[in-house]
């Protein structure tokens, strides 16, 4: 091995020396690649292919002593440092450019104890995986809606899917977590031991340090559970969006309703003359008890007159993997969102112009409901604020060929513009595409200035500074 150029935190570039990498690599039990060696590619490329980044090397970690080592090593040579775990994330900053990526993609046990329901899972675990360990028990906790995202990612920043609305977002089922803070050093977070960091982890990214473990709260579910869509034509969508208004105000926490803008893939359940013609969709999920199941969709499934009506019994853990197709990794993605507490006639009429102008077949409008028991939680008990938010829009811009990309984001930029009076002005920190810094001061909320402050505490040079990041309180330096 030769001396190896890395890009530098604080800019500019240097060498490390063949000896330096050997006796680095020597202590490792995972992997350390080099650009173009075996688990190079695989570790830098992520879901979305915007994201075309070359780090100058990439730690394979097998256990929480790697990821000890990695932090140690990146920060005593001052090397740009990134974090990946199930590498999702829209904005891409799992991947660094000439620094040091520190792939968590091969730790990926799940742990699940059915008597005390809790699981221990490791960082570059998927929902996908947890999901089926929990489910041989009947047992799961509130996760995303794709089970190819990671699990790590989405924790630390909040997470919400079907399950939101009866328990949470995924912090909020947070127990503890093992985190390798900027000094190298193992840490435990729990209500009980750092909690200033428990707090901050809960919403605040990898703003903190790496965590190697995490401990989740789990809830009997299923195994199968009342899903599916129903399927309408979009020609009725002013009418079946006040209707959607009027049902998700008084549904039950066991019932959650997203609504899905976009235009019909061929999907077999769809006649072949609605395929890539602009549809409604409600996509839902039930959760309570199964004989009270038709009594809670009635409201839903009066509106209208649907295309198809696909909601049955099926699996927890299979209707987890429902959108999988729609959201494969390997296309070009761009993300706009909001967060409303309401929804207005004046978003309804600029959806509808919107969805008329769709740039591309896999370009779609998602509309997340939360409220229940995801509101139920103040806004500074934990870093993740948005518990105001009972409806979440997030923009899925999507393309294969190259020639798309400036339209489409042009197109969700306009709806994301038009769409922006009758928001909160909040934003999820998961949905942020790389281009919206301006946004992280609305993606933390009120608590910004507590993370800045606890920023300066646990991370006062910004080692971890490819996230979202929260700036180190001055102040707080000052102080301490
Ligand atoms: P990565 O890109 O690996 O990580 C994202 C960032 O998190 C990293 O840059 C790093 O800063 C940090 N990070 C990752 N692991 C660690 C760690 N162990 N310690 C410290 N920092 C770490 N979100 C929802 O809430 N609900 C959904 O339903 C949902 N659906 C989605 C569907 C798709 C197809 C996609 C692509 C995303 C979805 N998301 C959803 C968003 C998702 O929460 C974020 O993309 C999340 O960041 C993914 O986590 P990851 O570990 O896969 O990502």
């Amino acid at each position: 091995m030769s001396d190896v150029q890395f890009i530098k935190r604080e800019g500019g570039s240097g060498a490390l020396s063949n000896d330096a990498l050997m006796a680095f690599q020597t202590q490792l039990r995972g992997r350390f690649c080099l650009p173009n060696e075996p688990g190079y590619d695989e570790a830098r490329t992520i879901w979305n292919a915007m994201i075309d980044r070359r780090p100058g090397a990439v730690v394979r970690c097998h256990g929480a002593s790697d990821v000890m080592l990695a932090v140690s090593f990146a920060r005593d040579n001052g090397l740009l440092l990134s974090v990946r775990g199930g590498g999702h994330n829209i904005a891409g900053n799992a991947v660094c450019e000439g620094g040091l990526l520190i792939d968590l993609s091969p730790m990926r046990s799940v742990h699940v104890d059915p008597k005390k329901r809790t699981a221990r899972v490791e960082p570059g675990a998927t929902l996908g995986e947890f999901d089926k360990e929990a489910q041989a028990f009947g047992l799961a906790t509130p996760l995303g809606i794709n089970s190819t995202t990671g699990v790590a990612g989405l924790a630390l920043g909040g997470g919400f899917g079907w399950l939101s609305r009866k328990f949470g977002f995924t912090v909020d089922n947070l127990i503890s977590a093992d985190v390798v803070t900027a000094d190298g050093k193992l840490v435990q977070a729990s209500a009980t031991e750092n909690p200033d960091l428990f707090w901050a982890i809960r919403g605040g990214g990898g703003n903190f340090g790496v965590v190697t473990s995490f401990e989740f709260k789990l809830h009997p579910i299923g195994p199968d559970v009342i899903a599916g869509l129903i399927v309408h034509p979009f020609a009725n969508a002013r009418e079946l969006l006040s209707g959607y208004r009027e049902v998700a105000a008084t549904a039950s926490d066991d019932l959650t309703m997203w609504v899905v803008l976009r235009r019909a893939p061929p999907l077999p359940f769809l006649p072949e003359e609605v395929h890539g013609k602009e549809i409604l969709v409600f996509a839902v999920c039930y959760v309570g008890e199964p004989s009270k199941a038709d009594e809670a969709l009635a409201p839903l499934r009066v509106l209208g007159e649907p295309i198809a009506d696909v909601i049955g019994v099926q699996p927890y853990a299979a209707w987890q993997t429902a959108f999988d197709p729609l959201l494969t990794p390997g296309a070009f993605n761009y993300w706009k969102s909001h967060n409303f507490t309401a929804l207005s006639d004046g978003l309804f009429d600029t959806l509808i112009d919107c969805v008329g102008t769709l740039p591309t077949a896999e370009c779609e409008i998602f509309i997340g409901q939360l409220g229940g028991a995801s509101g139920r939680v103040a806004a500074d008990e934990t870093a993740f604020p948005h518990r105001d938010a009972k409806f979440v829009m997030n923009v899925h811009t999507r393309w294969r060929d190259p020639a798309d990309e400036r339209a489409s984001i042009e197109w969700a930029r306009g709806l994301f513009a038009a769409t922006a009076p009758h928001a909160t002005g909040g934003v999820y920190v998961n949905f942020m595409p790389e281009d919206e810094t301006d946004r992280v001061a609305q993606a933390y909320g009120n608590n910004y200035a507590r993370l800045a402050m606890l920023k300066a505490k646990y991370d006062p040079a910004n080692l971890f500074r490819l996230n979202q990041n929260v700036r180190p309180s001055s102040a707080a330096r000052q102080g301490s």
